[in-house]
């Protein structure tokens, strides 16, 4: 269903796997459960950024696409 809606986009769609989007600091590699205190917020256990927590997963979910695209596309 959305890979028949991103062709039909002209968009790329890429399976990501969700593990560890929504702990990991994408900046600094921190990954901890200590990094979501909640539900909402998002802060960094080893260089203390603070942020939404669905901004940070956003990024690693955009980051893990990226690199799996990058490595079907060397195969
Ligand atoms: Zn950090």
């Amino acid at each position: 269903m959305l890979t028949a809606k991103a062709e039909k986009a002209g968009r790329e769609l890429i399976a990501v796997n969700p593990a560890n989007t929504s702990r990991t600091y994408p900046h600094c590699g921190h990954c901890a459960k200590g990094n979501r205190p909640s539900q909402a917020v998002f802060t960094c256990q080893q260089c203390s950024f603070t942020g939404h927590a669905d901004t940070v997963g956003a990024i690693n979910v955009l980051r893990a696409g990226t690199a799996l695209r990058q490595t079907a596309h060397a195969a």
